[in-house]
């Protein structure tokens, strides 16, 4: 089933897979969440995808988050007449008033890049593929000398390691873009190149501003962002470890430890954490992985991801959904191995009754050997702590407000149901024994904890913990629509 596999799947959607067929195909394929890289397209071209998405999933009953990727304060190269190619050892000269470029004369695209320049910082072309080292700053001019050489094509992004720059995390463009994720009521934004917790907290007054329901994802991506990580994370309402610019910005050596570092303070933060980029990079080509990306894969599940993302595999490559696929295989059978479940750190700090009692209900769960944990929930909070302990048991949110689901696909393990409106927790509970019993999620005798907030008829916190043993006897199929997730994937 879909819904063994724990870690879920990110795809970007661009031209390989924004037909309605393809997008189908995907989600039968497993994916849970769909990228729309807002570096790319116009707004005609996202919301029709966008559309495809909530039709597809209502259809096949799979809940799917969608996740408005903005652009951020990326700098390019200007406009340059052909491709220059570089060369070990040329001089360069970078600056941004430049109309009429040509081989030793760049421009860029931000005006205030010289005040931020100091000789012997590195400046990395095209993700890195050409590096750069700054001589001097003469007025406007960037003399830069080329360490490793190729072909610079015009737009290619520029960075500066360690540089503090003064563009704001939200550019006009960015600000359009919020538009419309905002009107069109997007899961989450991913936050690009966050640097400060400020950047964050500054989306989410406009979000509130507008009253607008939707999650902060910032991604990690700027050696900056990596001194108040603890500040960022405990800001967002997810983490994105954005390998791509992250391992130009701090050294592609560095990745590893940063990757395995920011997931488990993620996770002992209980913020659902994405791995991203190049984890199938080979199928944009061909239809099978190299061994070296399905080990990735592997590293990225026990790191503890909560969700693995692909980029150009599914946005521009030949093979989406095979991609897909692989990435759903590689999981799953990782996921076989006990080292993913349990990790149940005690010694943090309960600030709330809500952590009390997530924390409680693995215990219980796992003591008792409990079929499912099932949260009722509004908003999912207490269903993503439970979630970062990482139980072995089904997770379930169960919600009266389905509006909700779509958000909660992004988080470790969680899968959700739908409820009827309810007054007492003897009707919530009438109502989940009911569901999972046609679902064959359960049978009779086995145990479920339930964690709710008391009365349930106040929609209030979690507060309680419920051990229940299932009474009614399996009624397959009965009137109720099964889920994809809890249904036989098609392969
Ligand atoms: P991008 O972000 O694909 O939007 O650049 C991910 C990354 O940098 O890894
Ligand atoms: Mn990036």
């Amino acid at each position: 089933m879909l819904a063994d596999r724990r870690v879920k799947i990110v795809a970007t959607v661009g031209p390989a897979s924004n037909s309605r067929e393809v997008l189908q195909k995907l989600i039968e394929s497993g994916v849970n969440v769909f990228r729309l890289n807002f570096s790319h397209g116009t707004h005609e071209d996202h919301l029709k995808v966008l559309q495809i998405i909530r039709t597809l999933s209502q259809e096949m009953h799979a809940p799917v988050t969608v996740l408005q990727d903005l652009q951020g304060p990326k700098i390019r190269i200007g406009k340059l007449k052909s491709p220059v190619e570089l060369k070990e050892g040329d001089e360069v000269i970078l600056n941004p008033d430049i109309t009429d470029a040509d081989k030793l004369k760049l421009p860029v695209d931000y005006k205030n890049l010289p005040d931020f320049c100091k000789p012997g910082m590195k400046v990395l072309l095209d993700d890195g593929l050409i590096e750069m080292v700054i001589q001097q700053v003469k007025g406007r001019d960037i003399y830069c000398r080329v360490i490793f050489g190729g072909e610079l094509k015009e737009r290619k992004g520029v960075n500066v390691p360690g540089a503090h720059f003064d563009i704001p995390c939200l550019t006009e463009k960015d600000l359009k873009d919020l538009e419309f994720g905002i009107k069109n009521q997007v899961d989450y934004i991913a936050l690009s190149f966050v640097r400060h917790e400020n950047d964050i907290i500054q989306l989410r007054k406009i979000l509130e501003k507008n009253n607008a329901d939707i999650r902060i994802c910032s991604k990690i991506e700027m050696l900056e962002a990596l001194d108040r990580l603890e500040q960022i994370v405990s800001k967002s309402d997810a983490v994105m470890v954005a390998r791509g610019d992250l391992a130009v910005e701090v050294g592609q050596t560095q990745l590893p430890q940063i990757q395995k570092h920011l997931i488990d303070l993620c996770n002992r933060m209980a913020k659902p954490v994405i791995t991203a980029t190049q984890m199938l990079e080979s199928m944009t080509k061909n239809p099978r992985p190299t061994r070296a990306e399905v080990t990735d894969i592997a590293n990225a599940v026990l790191d503890g991801s909560d969700a693995l993302m692909l980029s150009a595999e599914s946005a521009s490559g030949k093979y989406p959904v095979i991609a897909v696929k692989t990435m759903h295989e590689v999981i799953s059978e990782v996921e076989k191995s006990i080292q993913n479940y349990y990790q149940m750190n005690l010694d943090l700090e309960f600030l709330s009754v809500a952590e009390g009692i997530a924390a409680s209900a693995c215990v219980t769960a796992l003591k008792l050997n409990a079929k499912a944990i099932v949260c009722l929930t509004t908003s999912g909070k207490t269903a993503r702590m439970i979630s970062a302990y990482r139980p072995k048991s089904m997770l379930i949110a169960a919600t009266h407000k389905p509006d909700v689901l779509n958000k909660l696909e992004i988080i470790w393990g969680l899968q959700t149901i739908v409820l009827n409106p309810y007054n007492t927790s003897d009707e919530v509970l009438e109502q989940i024994e009911k569901i999972l019993l046609s679902f064959d999620l359960v049978e009779q005798g086995d145990i479920i904890v339930l964690t709710l907030g008391v009365p349930v008829a106040d929609r209030g916190t979690t507060n309680s913990l419920r051990v229940y043993t299932i009474r009614g006897q399996s009624k397959s199929q009965e009137n109720h629509i099964m889920p994809l997730r809890f249904r036989e994937g098609k392969s």
